[in-house]
């Protein structure tokens, strides 16, 4: 039987308040079972204070979250955040541990031939070479260590993966071959996937549908289609405008001759 796709996530008038300032304010919005949804928008926009209501590292003040129709505020907060990957920037990978170590790290049950076996397919999965698992991550470049930091979070067959610019710190090169290999494993496994990027050509190359998060509010939500060509507001036209005006003078300067 083929593996069920991840769950949809509702967030239902979703406020974080920090004092005066609402860091989320007022979300309402579906992901679809499935969906590869980009959360884009300025530093401070809100956008890794929403990604954590969902996994309730941030409790919202106002509001709830669900998953599959299921608060998880009902949900045992351990159990919870192991059903669901968290990658972020700086993976946060343990030095004194081999890349097997920190790969079963949340899921590893002590003397479990199995998880040996595991971990091997786990970076498989995200094309690192088998004999990695014995090494250090000292020893990894930038690249290896999110790919190790993606494997850690699918140890635990989740569903949902929430990605806090998970990409951010690479070079464009590794950074275009990850996301694009990213996506590749969420269409194989049927992930529900949610990345937040301030990039928003990688949005747009990525997603199938884009968020754009502006003071604690989605400001605009669109398929990239739309996101390019309609006019969804002036927060959307601002991060669009970049990556247009540079293919602009890189096209212009090709055909130059
Ligand atoms: P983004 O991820 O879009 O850069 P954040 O969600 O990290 O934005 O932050 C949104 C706003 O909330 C910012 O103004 C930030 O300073 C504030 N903020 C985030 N976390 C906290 C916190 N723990 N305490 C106080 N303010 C916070
Ligand atoms: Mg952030």
């Amino acid at each position: 039987m083929a593996d069920p796709t991840g769950p949809s996530v509702t967030f239902e008038g979703v406020t974080k308040r920090y004092g005066d300032l609402a860091a989320v304010d007022d979300v309402t919005l579906k992901i679809a079972a499935g969906g590869f949804v980009a959360l884009v928008g300025q530093s401070g926009s809100g956008k890794s204070t929403l990604l954590k209501t969902v996994n309730r590292l941030t409790p919202p003040s106002e509001g709830r979250v669900l998953l599959d129709g299921e608060a998880v505020a009902a949900r045992e907060p351990h159990r919870l955040r192991r059903s669901i990957g968290y990658v972020f920037q700086n993976v946060g990978l343990f030095p004194h541990l081999t890349v097997r170590e920190n790969i079963l790290i949340n899921h590893r049950i002590a003397g479990d031939r199995a998880a040996a076996g595991a971990a091997d397919e786990l970076l498989d999965m995200v094309e690192l070479p088998r004999e990695f698992a014995d090494r250090r991550p000292s020893e990894l470049s930038g690249g290896q260590a999110q790919r190790v930091g993606v494997a850690r979070a699918l140890a635990g067959k989740p569903g949902l993966m929430l990605m806090d610019e998970p990409f951010g710190a690479l070079d464009p090169v590794t950074r275009d071959s990850l996301g694009q290999a990213y996506r590749a494993l969420h269409d194989r496994l049927r992930l529900t996937t949610v990345m937040v990027t301030h990039d928003m050509a990688e949005a747009l190359l990525l997603a199938d549908r884009v968020l754009v998060m502006a003071a604690g509010r989605i400001v605009a939500d669109a398929p990239p289609q739309s996101i390019l060509n309609d006019d969804l507001g002036p927060e959307a036209e601002a991060l669009v405008a970049v990556p247009r005006a540079q293919a602009e003078r890189l096209v212009a300067m090709e055909t130059r001759s």
